[in-house]
């Protein structure tokens, strides 16, 4: 099994000793059951990933080691994903697999219909690092204050297309509404953008307004998709629309 990773935010060099925070430390040696001279991947973005011994593990606290250099950092696609915050678990879910994914930022929007009004940043910041840890990326993705879907739209930088993922299917008498009215396939949408920088909308449960509909259509950085025939739970499409973005246009087709 591969040595666990940690994230560990101070300068990282051959021969650097470093303290865990307690965190950190009450996770090594309590979750993993690691001791003194057991190994462990310490990295950051800015220092790449590195081997370390602990070298000290009492009551006082968790001491690592560093020896030897194992790879630079890779930064993540320029990815953001604005989602309308659903329900506590579903949430966290979102967090965990955009972290996964590659999104570099994360950012909770308020639509008319968003139901959980709350956003536990800190606790999301939390699952983020875990995640960071975990699945071999560098950084952290960057979670922000919840902020309302028209106060985004309004301070947009137009040179980042927005991709919109569109249900549209509860407004049949509606240019936009029904079967006619779906965005062209999210692939579709993704071949004829040339972009550095994207960024991914999904809605809440009870999907977008007529209003908020309308509104995102007319804007030019806005490109409208389709996920399928299929209405998706939205975590299902957080995921589902990262993965395609990730394939055709992210560091799963650079790979
Ligand atoms: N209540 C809405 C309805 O019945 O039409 C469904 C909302 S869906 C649970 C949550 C969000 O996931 C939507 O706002 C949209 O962003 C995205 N979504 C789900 N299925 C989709 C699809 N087939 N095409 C595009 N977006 C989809």
């Amino acid at each position: 099994m591969p040595e666990p990773r940690i994230l560990i935010d101070q300068q990282l060099s051959a021969g650097a000793a470093l303290a865990l925070d307690e965190a950190q430390a009450r996770h090594v040696g309590t979750a993993l059951r690691l001791s003194a001279g057991d190994h462990v991947r310490v990295f950051n973005a800015r220092d790449g990933e590195w081997r370390a011994r602990i070298a000290d593990a009492s009551k006082r606290g968790m001491k690592v080691q560093i020896e030897d250099f194992i790879c630079a950092a890779r930064a993540t696609p320029d990815l953001d994903l604005l989602f309308a915050p659903v329900k506590r678990h579903a949430t966290d879910l979102i967090v965990e697999k955009a972290t996964e994914l590659g999104v570099r930022r994360i950012r909770p929007v308020i639509t008319q219909r968003t139901i959980a009004e709350t956003v536990r940043v800190d606790r999301l910041r939390s699952i983020a690092r875990e995640a960071a840890e975990q699945t071999e990326r560098f950084d952290v993705p960057e979670i922000a204050e919840r902020l309302a879907l028209a106060k985004a739209l309004d301070a947009w930088d137009a040179s980042r297309p927005l991709i919109y993922a569109d249900e549209a299917s509860d407004e049949r008498d509606k240019p936009w509404g029904g079967e006619s009215g779906r965005g062209v396939s999210i692939a579709e949408a993704m071949s004829a953008l040339r972009t550095e920088q994207l960024a991914v909308l999904i809605g809440p449960e009870g999907g977008f307004t007529r209003e908020e509909r309308a509104l995102l259509r007319s804007l030019p950085f806005v490109n409208a998709v389709s996920l399928g025939p299929r209405i998706l739970r939205a975590e299902t499409a957080v995921i589902a629309a990262l993965s395609v973005v990730q394939s055709l246009w992210g560091d799963w087709a650079k790979a």
